[in-house]
């Protein structure tokens, strides 16, 4: 992913609006690039502080701990998609092999 295509992704990420196909690269770019997580960093606080105007709250307002928080969450979001995928292969194997015995089994009673 260039730098271009990871700014054009800045608001689509703090809008939660990234599929995990582009959170992926995402996440791994702004992760390496300092001027894009800058980009990020900066977009994020004028967004969480627009966010927070809205809100009543008048608590001390963690916006850098807040973004990082939302990589985590952006991370465990990718990582449960990754376990999801080997589950689902995991489950098509065993439905294939337990298909496939069943109908193994199936023969020898037709046969013998
Ligand atoms: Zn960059």
């Amino acid at each position: 992913m260039t730098c271009l295509d990871a700014r054009k992704r800045i608001y689509d990420y703090l809008n939660n609006k990234l599929s995990e196909d582009e959170l992926k690269p995402f996440i791994d770019h702004v992760g390496n690039c300092k001027e894009c997580m800058e980009e990020l960093r900066i977009t994020h606080m004028v967004y969480s502080g627009v966010a927070e105007l809205d809100s009543d709250k008048d608590t001390d307002i963690d916006i850098d701990g807040a973004l990082k928080k939302s990589i985590t969450d952006a991370k465990f979001r990718l990582f449960r998609g990754f376990v999801r995928k080997i589950m689902i292969m995991v489950v098509d194997t065993i439905v294939f092999w337990a298909v496939l015995v069943m109908l193994i089994m199936q023969f020898r009673i037709w046969i013998f």
